[in-house]
């Protein structure tokens, strides 16, 4: 379906209420109260059977009697009426219907709501809900919702999966001083979906920021694609991040929350900025829909006391932003500004005797100065100096700059500083009671500066060759009944995507497995070849650094009698043999089909300790060499692949080509492949490349 008709479901310039009633305290009723308190401009159409005034309307029995046309409907008649409700809707030709009424997937009615979207759909008509609370714009003076009242006016935009929580966080936008444009309860997303108002905040006008409260998407793959095109900043809070959180959200809206380490992967991946909890999206929108994008990593502190500029410095270091020290140049204007025993570095102390002229000369010079990418301002209120007036300094620098760095204050103090804070935020600039939260606010702004800066344009290249190559070799195991790959065969596969994989052949009887390790050349490598014995080193398959004939034939005999003793059941294909490769740094690569996002790519440090140090990180298929090129750098074991302990740096280049044709591959072969690994892959130093030597692929099940 187009989104030609979001405007007209979330910017309705005439809206009919279905369930319309004259009795205080009902949905039907706060609807129709709201719609009038918000002043709402357009027509509003009470729709009811019986009734004939409803706070002073007019009242229409159906939506078939309206005269004019209607942009909008908000029903709230019970489930069992909503179907038919719809389709008289859709005769009327109205664009989009609010669905307030619950009792559909989220009690297991996935039936109704499916029922419910074709009606509608058919029709062309929208539907946002069910289960929600409705949809408010400032922009519009439109309460469509049973929310107490508009949000405090904004530039924000706000769609929530929790209708709960948008009721609680409007009223919340008062008192924390967040404005927001547009609030959005998106429900049960039977329709109507995240990646769609994403799609039409993109293009409103109200709109400068997109803050998100998630509980699980539907469609992984379309939120990315959506996001990513998105040139306004988008921020989520993902709810259900734990084991334990994950199982709630998911019987919370009928929904299935996928992993948390994958979504982190994918927000990275469709330039989402992440909130760590409420108050951080709170905090981060503020900065988001007020400031522009920090481009650069130079931030520089001012400071009228020490201790909150430690404060902050530490703050620098948590949110990746970490202090360097200013230029001289810099430091030589900045020390004009101060007494004699300020300090000049970074950050800047002014100290305690700084008053509302220091603070203006030196933020004025510091947004001014080239080096600074971003600078935070920083006060301790004392006896001496007025917040307000310190306040009205730093805006008065910001404005008559003018030149769209990025500013985030903090004043610590009593009802003064408090004051000063409420000012400077009705006046554009970010401001915060702590240290820390200015810092945070400014790395937010970093981070959508930089999401934009690189990310690159993943491609996904599908390979006739391989995949024809491919399906071969996957047929012949489906024929048989298997849903496992040998080692051989994964290898083929890997092999076909252009993947370095060892050399290997099968050896049925011992004869053959010494001719093959002479035209291989010694040493080589002995493996068990069994579609039953996936974890070959578990059943003492593997023989390693097999040095000659004798030791080939030797290496024969144990591998099949501890196979036999392992699995005694298990159909033994034979003994592969294979090149041995030079020892490397061992990485995992692999991939799974996440339930959200679909093909899913995963990379770690290798080798037997994988499951014990989880030490691995995700990218959804397909991958830019940029993505890739982060993966390194992403999992703890980093420094190892840059070159611990003396050790020359690993092949990074390989690694993240071999990154990008993984991925690669198992997009291409989604419909095939379940579950895959390269475990291990041993990469050599730069320039050296890099070797999988073990492989496996789980199918589909069809
Ligand atoms: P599995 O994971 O099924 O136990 P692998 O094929 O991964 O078996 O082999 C176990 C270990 O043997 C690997 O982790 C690796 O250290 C080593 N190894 C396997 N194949 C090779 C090879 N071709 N060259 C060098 N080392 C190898
Ligand atoms: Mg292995």
């Amino acid at each position: 379906m187009d989104n030609n008709h979001l405007n007209g479901l979330l910017r309705p310039k005439s809206v009919a209420v279905v369930g319309a009633s004259a009795t205080p305290g009902k949905i039907g009723y706060t609807v129709i109260d709201n719609l009038l308190k918000g002043k709402y401009e357009g027509k509003i159409y009470p729709i009811n059977p019986t009734a004939t005034d409803i706070l002073g309307l007019k009242v229409y029995p159906d939506i078939g009697a309206v005269p004019g046309t209607v942009d909008a409907a908000i029903i709230t008649v019970p489930a069992k009426l909503v179907l038919e409700v719809a389709e008289e809707c859709g005769k009327k030709g109205v664009k989009g219907l609010i669905v307030i009424t619950s009792g559909f997937s989220e009690v297991g009615r996935k039936d109704l709501e499916d029922d419910l979207v074709k009606t509608a759909n058919k029709y062309g008509t929208r539907v946002l809900g069910p289960n929600i609370v409705g949809t408010l714009s400032n922009s519009d003076h439109f309460n469509g919702s049973f929310a107490p009242g508009l949000p405090l006016e904004g530039k924000a935009s706000l769609i929530s999966q929790s209708g709960a929580l948008l009721i609680a966080l409007d009223a919340a936008t008062y008192t924390r001083k967040v404005g927001f444009d547009k609030l959005v309860s998106i429900g049960n997303m039977s329709d109507v979906d995240f990646a769609d108002i994403i799609e039409f905040l993109e293009e409103d006008d109200g709109t400068y920021c997109i803050s998100l409260y998630i509980e699980g998407l539907k469609d992984g793959r379309r939120f990315i694609e959506s996001a990513r095109k998105a040139k306004k900043p988008v921020i989520a809070l993902k709810a259900g991040v734990s084991a334990h959180g994950a199982a709630a959200a998911a019987s919370h809206t009928g929904s299935l929350a996928g992993a948390a380490k994958v979504y982190g992967s994918a927000f990275k991946q469709a330039g989402v900025i992440q909130a760590a909890d409420l108050n951080d999206l709170f905090n981060r929108t503020l900065a988001l829909s007020l400031q522009p994008g920090m481009q650069g990593d130079n931030l520089l502190i001012l400071t009228n006391g020490g201790g909150v500029g430690v404060l902050a410095t530490d703050a620098a270091e948590k949110y990746g932003l970490p202090l360097k020290f200013a230029p001289a140049e810099l430091q030589t204007e900045m020390k004009k500004h101060m007494p004699e025993f300020g300090s000049s570095k970074n950050p800047v102390d002014l100290t305690g005797m700084a008053g509302t002229e220091w603070y203006y000369d030196s933020v004025h010079y510091a947004l001014t100065d080239k080096w600074v990418d971003g600078l935070v301002v920083l006060y301790c209120e004392t006896a001496m100096t007025n917040p307000m007036e310190i306040a009205g300094a730093i805006k008065r620098a910001d404005v008559e700059v003018g030149n769209g760095k990025p500013l985030c204050v903090s004043f610590v103090g009593g009802e003064k500083s408090d004051a000063a804070i409420a000012w400077l935020v009705e006046n554009g600039i970010p401001a915060f009671n702590a240290p820390d939260l200015a810092v945070n606010a400014i790395a937010a702004l970093r981070e959508y500066a930089k999401i934009h800066q690189d990310g690159g344009t993943p491609r996904f290249i599908p390979n006739e060759k391989a995949r024809k190559a491919s399906l071969e070799v996957i047929a012949k195991a489906r024929a048989e009944g298997r849903n496992a790959l040998t080692e051989i065969e994964a290898k083929q596969v890997f092999n076909a995507y252009g993947l370095p994989v060892t050399v290997t052949s099968l050896a049925k009887s011992e004869d053959e497995a010494v001719k093959l390790a002479k035209e291989i050349g010694y040493p080589v490598v002995m493996k068990i070849v069994s579609p039953e014995i996936l974890h070959k080193s578990d059943a003492g398959g593997v023989k390693v650094n097999v040095k000659d004939e004798a030791a080939v034939r030797d290496a024969f005999q144990t591998i099949m009698k501890n196979a036999k003793a392992y699995n005694a059941d298990a159909n033994i294909h034979g003994i592969a043999v294979q090149e041995m490769a030079p020892w490397g740094t061992e990485v995992i690569l692999g991939s799974t089909s996440d339930p959200t996002f679909g093909p899913t790519i995963m990379f770690g440090l290798g080798g037997i300790f994988v499951e014990v140090l989880k030490d691995v990180t995700f990218r959804v298929t397909p991958v830019s060499e940029e993505h890739a090129a982060e993966m390194l750098d992403e999992i703890r074991g980093a420094p190892i692949i840059r070159g611990a302990r003396g050790e020359a740096p690993r092949d990074r280049k390989a690694l993240t080509r071999t990154i990008v044709a993984y991925a690669n591959m198992i997009l291409d072969l989604r419909d095939e492949v379940a579950e895959s690994d390269a475990n291990p892959v041993l990469v050599y130093e730069e320039g050296k490349g890099l070797k999988v030597v073990d492989a496996r692929i789980i199918l589909t099940k069809k």
